[in-house]
């Protein structure tokens, strides 16, 4: 990606370092297990790594997760993991990191804010918090484990740096663009907030199955890859910031982290009912009809039976 001209946003938390030393009161309080364990087996430490990943990649709705819901990584048994040690060093690289962080949500920002004037509306920015270990939201304290997310109660993006080396290492989907590519589908999310979105799904899916709520946030999901998509068509005709292989690098992570992919290597097989953000021909798909339109018309995942 070319980012030298894209001005970083300002609406960057610099958090990282806060909550070093901090341990989440065990037993007690909501239920902040990661079910991640696996009956009666070690795992190893690249298999965990994974399966954080994965929890964030599944959709695990932090919400869940820090209100007791009882979540379940699907086909996985609940046991509880000691969360990791926060790092507590920032390096060279983390700074470079951040200023990439901040180009690409700066980049968002002047995209998302033409997009919602161009439709008489008025984007309001959301702000990106950097932490590492953990965190505290309006959603609940977090943990770097759950992944990068986002917190409509707040409008905040939350990312640990240290997902970019599990996204590249561990799931095969390095290069700029990838990296890029999670904060505008955390974007994405911000956008559904603002128009509403999010608050009708949700409250939808109270009143549901867990299968059809699942079925549900697929849509959810893949409405924000295809979101994402629509900012790199649009941030690329303004800033030129695509370069060649950007776009096969990020087609290929939306493949990377399809739930059939990640069900087949984490756990051997495929359940389609506990998808919660699509295969990876969907997610490949909606990035690429909202990459190849360039337009948030062609984003209605809710309204077709093509999915
Ligand atoms: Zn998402």
């Amino acid at each position: 990606m070319r980012l030298d001209n894209e001005r970083p946003s300002d609406n960057i938390e610099d958090r990282r370092g806060e909550n070093v030393g901090f341990n989440f009161p065990r037993g007690r309080g909501p239920g902040m297990r990661i079910p991640i364990g696996r009956r009666g087996g070690g795992m190893g430490l690249g298999t965990l790594a994974i399966l954080l990943v994965v929890a964030w990649l599944l959709g695990i709705n932090p919400l869940d997760l820090l209100t007791g819901g009882n979540v379940q990584l699907p086909g996985q048994l609940p046991g509880s993991v000691d969360t990791q040690a926060p790092r507590q060093t920032q390096t060279a690289s983390d700074d470079k990191m951040k200023d990439f962080v901040a180009r690409v949500l700066g980049s968002t920002e002047r995209t998302w804010d033409r997009i919602f004037s161009d439709r008489g509306q008025r984007y309001v920015k959301p702000r990106l918090v950097l932490f590492t270990g953990y965190v505290n939201s309006a959603c609940g304290m977090a943990q770097s484990a759950m992944g990068p997310f986002y917190c409509p109660g707040d409008s905040k993006v939350y990312i640990d740096l240290s997902f970019y080396r599990d996204l590249s290492a561990k799931l095969g989907a390095p290069g700029d663009f990838p990296e890029a590519y999670v904060i505008a589908h955390e974007v994405g999310h911000h956008v559904q907030n603002l128009l509403g979105i999010a608050d009708k799904v949700n409250a939808a899916r109270q009143r549901m199955s867990q299968v059809q709520a699942n079925a549900l946030s697929v849509r959810m999901e893949l409405q924000a890859d295809c979101f994402a998509g629509v900012w790199a068509k649009q941030a690329d005709l303004t800033g030129h910031i695509l370069e060649k292989g950007d776009i096969e690098e990020g087609l290929n992570a939306a493949s990377a982290i399809g739930d059939d992919r990640l069900q087949r290597r984490t756990q051997g097989r495929v359940v389609p009912d506990s998808f919660t953000h699509g295969t990876s021909a969907q997610r490949v798909r909606w990035f690429k009809q909202g990459y190849d339109s360039g337009e948030m018309g062609r984003c209605n995942t809710f309204n077709t039976s093509q999915l």
